[in-house]
């Protein structure tokens, strides 16, 4: 599985699950599947991830944390992460919420194939 796995290794939940959606993966999706073609399309979708993270998390990581550590900012702007039962904001499915591990998942099994 992508995140339990070698993948996504290092990235924090948040950002992982955020960026597998931006790819249009599933979380699913074990390692060895993954195409070549993907596995760059992710690793361009973790990067652009972490950037707008960062400029969203700027200003506001001094003065306010949720639970997570993360800036208010960016988790208002996230497509899946916390938003299970809602609309994805790209194609309109469902977001739905997944345990792996110890972790929640969440992604949409609209736009998001293994
Ligand atoms: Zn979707």
């Amino acid at each position: 599985m992508l995140l339990g796995g070698k993948v996504v290794v290092g990235a924090g939940n948040i950002y992982a699950c955020e960026a597998l959606h931006a790819a249009g993966i599933h979380p699913m999706l074990r390692c060895d599947r993954i195409s070549r073609p993907r596995a760059a399309r992710l690793l361009a979708a973790l990067r652009a991830t972490l950037a707008q993270a960062l400029d969203l998390g700027g200003s506001t990581l001094r003065d306010f944390r949720d639970a997570h550590g993360i800036s208010g900012g960016f988790q208002d702007q996230a497509g899946v992460y916390g938003r299970a039962g809602q609309d994805c904001r790209r194609c309109g499915g469902t977001v739905r919420r997944a345990v792996q591990g110890q972790r929640a998942t969440y992604y949409c099994a609209g736009c998001q194939t293994r």
